[in-house]
Formats: C-alpha cells, structure tokens, sequence
C-alpha cells in the first residue's frame, strides 16, 4: 500500500507512466503526473520537459507547494525514436541522451533533497532490456541511455544506502504503448512479439506492478537492482 505517500511520476501521460501512475493512485499515494504536452488526466499534471532544468524545478517546486512532501519518484520519460547508427546525427544523438540519461539526472538531482529529508524514500527507473540485456540496430543511441539509467542506478543505490532510500530500475521488454505503437510498424511488431515466450506483448500493468513493489516498504532490502520485465524474451 502507498497510502500517504507522494510519487512524481514523469512521462505519467501515457503509457508505462500511465500504467504506473494509476497503479499507484489505486495503492493510495497522491501522485503529480508530468509531461511536455497537457492531457486530461486523473492525476495533479504538471507541464515538464525533463531536458529542461528550469521546467524540472518548476515540477520539483509545484509538488512541494502542493503535497508538502515527495516519498517517490520515477524516472519514466524517455523517448526511443528509430534512426540507424550510420545516418543519425549529432542533434538525434543529443537529444536522446538528453532526455534520456539527462532528465534523469535532473529530476532525481532536484527531487532527492526532499527524500534525504524525510530520511526515506524511492527512487525508481525505466531502463529496458535494450541496452541492459540486449542489443537493439537503429537504437544504438537509446541502447547507449539505458545501459546508463542501470549504471546510474546502481552507483546512486550505494551512496544512499544508509539514507534509507532504495534506488532500483525496471528493464521492461517489449510493452505495448503509444510509443512502440507509433515507433515500429505493424508487421515488425507482430514479428517481435512472436519472439516472446509468454506469446504476448506486455501490458503497462505488468510494469505497474513491478514499480508499486519497488515503491513500497515491502521491497526495503532491494536496492540497486534492475529488475527484468520481458515475458521471457530475454532468456532465450
Ligand atoms: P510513450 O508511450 O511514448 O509515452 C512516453 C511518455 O513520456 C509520454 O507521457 C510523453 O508525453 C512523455 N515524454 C516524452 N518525452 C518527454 C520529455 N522530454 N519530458 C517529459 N515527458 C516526456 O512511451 P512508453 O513506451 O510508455 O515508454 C516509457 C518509458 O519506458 C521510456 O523510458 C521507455 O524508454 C521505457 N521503455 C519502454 C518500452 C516499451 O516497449 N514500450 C520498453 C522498455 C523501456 P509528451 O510526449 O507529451 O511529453
């Protein structure tokens, strides 16, 4: 149960961020959801760009005037947009690690003197399998960000560790969002969740569940981890 507890949830719009925010709103936790485009949502939204420190401490700043207080945070946002090595940019480049790997940094950065103060918390971040586990062509900037967000995660989790708050990553496989819906064809996708051994594509939900756990007082002795949601895929 999060009963009490506030949880900032970015890219909370849609999606996996979606999926957890109403996870969590279920649990019992308040919870700000933010994103760079306003969409009726049942949850407090604040607009924010993770790649914009001024618009994260404006989030950071909007909660605390809000809910007096953060318990939870996760590091969701994140883009995935298919470009093959040889022909991407310098700009595409960038602008995944900065939203990616950066907003990461600036979100936990403004949001972690709030948890040190209350001396608990959670921190929680969407990683994937791409980039942790696997290799993935035409994602080799989105791989690069991810197998960050897992040594990010880790290295944070060992410098908080006595300060009460657990720092852990979900490595979700394929899960079918907006995002993956818009990024890959319709064939490609069928093809890819014909590679899962659970014979489906993953729901939001199955990446909820895993975050409310990691958000509760049940998973007090896991810290560092990055925890593999995938159906299988990459036990293969
Ligand atoms: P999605 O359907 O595209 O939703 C992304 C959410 O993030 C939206 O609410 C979007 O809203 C927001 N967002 C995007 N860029 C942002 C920015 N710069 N600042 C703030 N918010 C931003 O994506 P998803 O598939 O749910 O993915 C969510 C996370 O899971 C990502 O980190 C992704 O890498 C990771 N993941 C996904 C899968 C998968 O198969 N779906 C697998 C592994 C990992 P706006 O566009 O309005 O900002």
């Amino acid at each position: 149960m999060l009963k009490g507890k506030v949880a900032i949830v970015t890219g909370g719009t849609k999606g996996i961020g979606e999926g957890i925010a109403n996870k969590f709103k279920k649990e019992g936790a308040k919870v700000v959801v933010s994103a760079r485009t306003k969409i009726k949502t049942k949850h407090y939204f604040i607009k924010c760009d993770v790649s914009n420190s001024d618009e994260v401490k404006n989030l950071i700043n909007e909660t605390i005037k809000k809910y007096k207080r953060i318990d939870i945070v996760v590091n969701n946002a994140g883009i995935f947009p298919f470009i093959e090595f040889k022909s991407m940019t310098e700009e595409q480049w960038d602008e995944v690690m900065n939203v990616n790997l950066k907003g990461m940094y600036y979100i936990t950065k403004a949001a972690l003197p709030y948890l040190l103060k209350r001396k608990s918390g959670k921190i929680i971040n969407i990683a994937s399998i791409a980039g942790t586990k696997v290799g993935f062509p035409n994602l080799v900037h989105y791989c690069t960000t991810k197998a960050g967000v897992s040594g990010f995660t880790k290295s944070l989790a060992l410098e908080l560790a006595k300060s009460n708050i657990q720092v852990n990553a979900i490595a979700p496989g394929v899960i079918m969002t907006p995002g993956v819906k818009k990024g890959l064809d319709k064939k490609t996708i069928k093809n890819l969740l014909m590679t899962i051994p659970e014979g489906r594509g993953g729901k939001p939900s199955d990446i909820a569940a895993t975050a409310a756990f990691l958000a509760s007082e049940e998973s007090q002795y896991i810290t560092g981890q990055t925890i593999v949601v995938d159906g299988g895929y990459t036990d293969q």
